[in-house]
């Protein structure tokens, strides 16, 4: 079940900072507090998604077009064209945060 009170939903709500890079109806980025590579971003739909799984099954086609291009937004605003995009699923694979987001990282 969907954890109202994880970080990110926190950061949507504005509960607590994020240093942002893009923001649209759909969905929000923001540098990563702990980056693993120079340049190391999270994207995060605006809506209650635990995982990929959760959001291609339950999301609306238009929430999932708008997060999509949200993605390929911010990977505009870092200014990067080689990147790496990471979407951990599940405990085991080091999904900490169980809102779902993407990663993308360049070095
Ligand atoms: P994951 O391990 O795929 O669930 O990724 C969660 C990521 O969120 C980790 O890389 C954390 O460093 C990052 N993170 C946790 N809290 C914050 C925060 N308040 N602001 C930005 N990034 C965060």
């Amino acid at each position: 079940m969907y954890d109202k009170n994880n970080v990110f939903a926190k950061i949507i709500r504005g509960e607590i900072p994020a240093d942002k890079i893009y923001e649209d109806d759909y969905a929000l980025a923001f540098y990563n507090i702990a980056p693993e590579s120079k340049i190391h971003a999270l994207v995060i739909p605006k809506g209650e998604f635990i995982n990929i799984y959760d959001f291609t099954e339950n999301a609306s086609t238009e929430l999932q077009t708008g997060f999509w291009n949200a993605v390929n937004q911010t990977v505009y605003k870092l200014g990067v064209t080689e990147f790496r995009t990471v979407a951990n699923t599940g405990k085991s694979s080091g999904q900490t945060v169980f809102h779902f987001h993407v990663h993308i990282m360049a070095n």
